[in-house]
């Protein structure tokens, strides 16, 4: 079977790997000349090609963000400077010899239905390198070619810009904070790339607003006792607590959770509604920017005039000489028909984020293009690894009627338990992971380890939710899964514990884990009553 995976950022190679364990033809199309897609900084910004920041650090921690058979090498920092994590990246390609499978400098132009699509589901693409083009057939297409690299600047929500007599760009465009030298900044925008271009403008700035509609949590990477924030939020533990909840008190434990940094009512930042969540913003400066006077939170803005903005309920004008919109991305997909992969408002009408529902043959797959609220790594290789088990026919889509009404239910507004997140591409990550995993049979079965493995058991119902668990059973399981688990917290302290202290912690377990423990028996005893 000969598949085409378009891409080879994270989740093409993963797209890739996962073709060449299952025994499938693959060929990656990158239309730049090197690997790594979002990871791979450049100076120049490339049309087509997604565009950081110098400064960019990953948010995700290593443990939580390595793909399930490949840990982080122990030194590399907890989290990863782009540098870093294209190296992780290169190491992937080489150990699995990816390289000779991809084909650089070539742009996928177009994919459409063959004629006989409804029986064959093959696929005619045409890729265009050093200005020739050539037709192939394929028998599936795996899309991995990013989110980030289409800028929404949706100039119409913004009156009056057409008069801003300063200057003003997309975050894209953004690569060095020199640009902001002296000058007064506003930043639209409270997402990631927002907060962190303010905090970094407002090093050399003279003044730096932000401007949130919305508000946002933000939380730091350096979480409870110094641990990762994703190593401690993303628990069977805590999924387990959070999901289970009536909606209103999970929520009130997020908001009390997160307010223990800060109270966010008292910065500005309280997000606009209680619900539904919205992706956290991960910062370990802003507060402390805000308290010391050098960034300013504003409201949403009302109209931009010559040389100033006007914020809603917000009485004085702000004059402004540079202002950087951080408005997020669209998912666009150039070389698709558009009725194969729609994208309306961030609703994209794919069965669990990944198949088109209409298409008379499952041999066409979206991956990555879910957010979810953890690293992307993991969950894009678990879509590979189910994705091309469904090529294959060893695994089967529902009928489209109830592909169709999953993707519906997605869209309704309010649940009664867990959290509702506040776009349709979201969701808790281990509630994902497990579901993909359970279609190929890798998710890990934590009461029957209890009986086999209890210390493998606890580790993983209490401990952070890495992917070597998807690698203890099931196609593809890797026998180095258990040993990866076990020195999970090992990797993640090396690079920090660099001096030696003769000082032990505590020998006695948390309230938490005893609690969480006696949560874990009771679920034994129903399960067998
Ligand atoms: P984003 O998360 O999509 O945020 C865009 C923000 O722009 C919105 O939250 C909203 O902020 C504002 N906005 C959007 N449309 C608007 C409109 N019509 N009018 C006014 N404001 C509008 O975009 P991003 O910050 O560029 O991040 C993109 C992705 O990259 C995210 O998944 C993010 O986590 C990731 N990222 C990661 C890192 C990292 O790993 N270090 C760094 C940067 C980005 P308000 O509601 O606040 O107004």
């Amino acid at each position: 079977m000969r598949v085409a995976v378009v891409g080879a950022g994270a989740s093409g190679l993963a797209a890739l790997k996962c073709c060449l364990d299952e025994g499938l033809a693959a060929t990656c199309f990158e239309r730049s000349q090197d690997i790594g897609g979002l990871w791979r900084y450049t100076e120049s910004i490339e049309e087509g090609r997604p565009s950081l920041y110098a400064s960019v650090v990953s948010n995700t921690s290593k443990e939580m963000s390595a793909f399930s058979d490949f840990p982080y090498p122990e030194d590399f920092p907890v989290f990863l400077p782009h540098a870093r994590l294209l190296e992780y990246l290169r190491r992937y390609a080489e150990r699995f010899a990816l390289r000779q499978h991809i084909q650089l400098g070539t742009t996928v132009v177009s994919v459409r239905k063959r004629p006989d699509f409804a029986t064959s589901g093959q696929w005619d693409v045409v890729t265009e390198a050093g200005g020739t083009r050539t037709s192939h057939v394929f028998d599936a297409v795996m899309v991995c070619n990013g989110n980030f690299w289409d800028p929404s600047l949706p100039l119409h929500a913004f009156p009056g810009i057409e008069k801003f007599q300063g200057q003003y760009f997309h975050s894209r465009q953004y690569k060095h904070p020199d640009v902001f030298r002296g000058k007064r900044v506003l930043v639209v925008g409270m997402g990631n790339s927002g907060v962190d271009i303010a905090v970094e403008a407002s090093r050399v700035a003279t003044k730096v607003t932000l401007s949130t509609s919305r508000g946002a949590w933000v939380i730091s990477r350096v979480f409870d006792h110094g641990y990762p924030w994703d190593m401690v939020f993303n628990t069977r533990f805590m999924s387990l607590l959070r999901n289970s909840l009536p909606g209103p008190l999970a929520r009130g434990l997020i908001s009390h959770r997160v307010n223990r940094w800060f109270k966010h009512e008292n910065y500005g930042l309280q997000p606009e509604k209680s619900y539904p969540v919205r992706e956290p913003v991960l910062n370990d400066d802003l507060p402390s920017y805000i308290i010391t006077g050098r960034i300013t939170i504003k409201p949403g803005v009302k109209e931009f005039k010559k040389n100033s903005v006007v914020f809603y309920n917000y009485p004085e004008e702000e004059p402004v000489d540079i202002v950087v919109f951080c408005t997020g991305y669209n998912a666009t997909f150039p070389f698709l028909e558009e009725a194969d992969v729609k994208v309306e408002n961030k609703h994209a009408s794919l069965y669990k984020y990944v198949f088109p529902t209409h298409l008379q043959r499952p041999t066409l797959a979206v991956l990555g293009l879910i957010k979810t609220l953890g690293a992307i790594m993991p969950v894009a290789e678990m879509q590979a690894r189910w994705v091309t088990r469904v090529f294959k026919g060893l695994c089967q889509l529902p009928p489209r009627s109830a592909m169709e009404a999953e993707v519906m239910k997605r869209s309704k507004s309010e649940v009664w338990f867990g959290l509702f997140f506040d776009e349709v591409l979201k969701i808790d990550w281990i509630v994902y992971l497990d579901e993909i995993a359970s279609f190929i049979g890798a998710k890990p079965s934590v009461l029957a380890l209890l009986f086999s493995d209890p210390k493998l058991a606890f580790t993983i119902f209490f401990g952070p939710c890495t992917s070597y668990q998807f690698r203890l059973q099931g196609p593809g399981r890797w026998d180095g899964a258990r040993q990866a688990i076990r020195t999970q917290w090992d990797r993640m302290l090396k690079p920090t514990r660099t001096r030696a202290t003769s000082v032990s912690s505590s020998p006695w377990p948390s309230l938490l884990t005893v609690f969480g423990f006696l949560l874990l028996m009771a679920a034994v005893v129903f399960a067998f009553q």
